[in-house]
């Protein structure tokens, strides 16, 4: 039920290009029990040391390790007006607000973890 819910969310959000190598959106962040088990795990200090320093523990100099499974919510970002990118990157047609409510309302629904 949640994995269906899942794909549909991740089709609907629009995708857009970057900077190449800018990851300032990145941060710690949450998501789904069902998501976070598609996602390597870290260690509980990995964890720790990552919240220390306000960042999220996949991380790495060359950007997000785990692009093809990052949270709803990192798709999400850049894609509305109410997580603008502060560099003013956007796709061509932000999402659609009745499907971003819709995103907040499964992670009202859902357990949410931290990444
Ligand atoms: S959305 Fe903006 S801040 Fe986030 S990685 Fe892309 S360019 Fe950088
Ligand atoms: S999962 Fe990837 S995109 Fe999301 S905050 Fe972590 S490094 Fe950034």
């Amino acid at each position: 039920m949640n994995s269906q819910k899942i794909r549909f969310f991740r089709q609907r959000i629009p995708s857009f290009e970057c900077i190449p190598g800018c990851h300032d959106c990145c941060g710690p962040v949450t998501t789904s029990s069902e998501e976070m088990a598609r996602l390597p795990r870290k260690s509980a200090a990995e964890q720790a040391d990552a919240l220390e320093n306000l960042s999220c523990p996949h991380l790495a100099e060359k950007g997000c390790t785990v692009y093809v499974e990052r949270p709803l919510i990192c798709r999400l970002f850049g894609t509305t007006p109410a997580l603008a990118c502060p560099h003013g990157k956007r796709p061509e047609m932000m999402i659609d607000e009745a499907i971003e409510q819709q995103i907040y309302q499964f992670f009202k629904e859902t357990r949410q973890v931290l990444v």
